[in-house]
């Protein structure tokens, strides 16, 4: 027998690693998303053509600017690459003497402004570019007065975290642009997880965002390893100039040709795309969950969605003062522990469980419920 092969399922029994049911969402720990076929059919080609990269990246930014509304646009790796990028531009910008000494910021503004509500372990990538992290705020207020006293000589940026589950009581990104603008301060947004809505492709750079951060590997579906960088000209080209393939910090953050035209394939599918339609097939499977387990007692299930938390439709399960059964962390982890496991959405709410459609089958819906079924009513 050959010692490798090229069928997928047996790759991966080789290597003796169990397929999951991911209902988590785009968890990139869980497999992200399905890459689309016809995304991953282009890369196969395009793998074994020759280009010159450098080339291949401007046209390809100039695409996703068309498509995003952007002035220019930059394929970085994953979301968490374009936020090494942004605090690399927004530091050195495009000075080579600078660029080769990153991440040592000497003599360089280097001062990143977070809201304390925006805080994440993301964040960490800003300071692999050679941001210091400022905070302001606590978790329950911040005022524009305390952003305002935090820019000084030393701000290259304020950051702004658009993501679900975030708390909504931080300073609005119109008004944080509004006071960073009137300084001379850019705006780094990462907003890895907020497509779909394709509206978002456009929302956060027309409320005053000057680079912006996406996952090209979550909604859009395309390659799991890129991101999509876009905003002001001059920043994309500062993020250009640091990333692959020259050899300054953002080097090891390689993205393939093959990853940049799969990237640009599948944010064309994505825009052209019937969200309404997309969105309907989400809801159904969604429903299938909230009506198979609406009658079990004591327990709340409802289909969530909405344009901050739920931005595909959820079906949510809540485990209030009714429930008497086992706790949502002991049916969360004997559905992991199952077979096949079972990975839930655990970020909303405590005593929360969701069910995210994004990367089920109408199978694996089934598979689900069933699951669910057995533990909720385990006595
Ligand atoms: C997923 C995510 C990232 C990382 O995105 P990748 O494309 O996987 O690098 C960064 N920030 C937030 C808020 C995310 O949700």
């Amino acid at each position: 027998m050959a010692n490798f092969t090229t069928d997928a399922s047996q790759a991966y029994q080789r290597l003796g690693v169990k397929p999951i049911i991911n209902a988590a969402g785009s968890v990139t720990k869980y497999g992200g998303t399905r890459t689309r076929s016809e995304v991953l059919e282009v890369m196969a080609g395009a793998a074994r053509i020759m280009v010159n990269v450098e080339d291949l990246n401007r046209k390809a930014g100039e695409e996703i600017a068309r498509l995003t509304g952007a002035e220019a646009g930059f394929v970085c790796s994953g979301a968490a690459g374009g936020l090494v990028l942004q605090a690399a531009a927004c530091i050195a910008g495009t000075d080579p003497v600078k660029m080769r000494q990153l991440p040592d910021t000497t003599g360089m503004k280097d001062e990143i402004i977070i809201q304390n509500m925006h805080r994440f372990p993301y964040e960490q990538a800003y300071r692999a570019g050679g941001g210091k992290l400022l905070e302001i705020g606590d978790s329950r207020y911040s005022h524009p007065w305390e952003l305002e006293g935090a820019i000084g000589e030393k701000t290259a940026a304020v950051a702004f975290l658009c993501a679900p589950m975030t708390n909504r009581r931080a300073i609005p990104l119109d008004q944080v642009c509004e006071i960073a603008h009137s300084k001379g301060v850019p705006v780094i947004v990462d907003a890895a997880s907020m497509l779909p809505p394709r509206a978002n492709l456009r929302k956060f750079l027309s409320q005053g965002a000057d680079m912006v951060s996406y996952s090209g590997g979550k909604g859009i579906r395309g390659p799991q390893g890129t991101g999509i960088l876009c905003g002001r000209t001059d920043l994309i080209e500062a993020a250009a100039a640091h990333a692959n393939p020259a050899q300054f910090l953002g080097r090891p953050m390689k993205v393939t040709k093959e990853e940049v035209v799969g990237l640009v394939t599948a944010l064309s599918m994505f825009v052209e795309e019937d969200e309404e339609a997309e969105m309907r097939a989400y809801r159904a499977l969604a429903e299938q969950v909230v009506d198979a387990l609406s009658e079990v007692p004591g327990l709340k299930v409802t289909l969530e969605h909405d344009e901050n938390d739920y931005l595909i439709p959820h079906a949510v399960l809540s485990f209030g003062p009714e429930w008497n059964g086992p706790s949502r962390n002991e049916i969360a982890k004997a559905l992991e522990d199952g077979d096949p496991p079972i990975y839930l959405h655990m970020l909303g709410q405590p005593d929360e469980l969701g069910v995210d459609p994004l990367n089920l089958t109408e199978e694996e819906t089934e598979t689900v419920v069933r699951r669910l079924r057995e533990e909720l009513t385990r006595r």
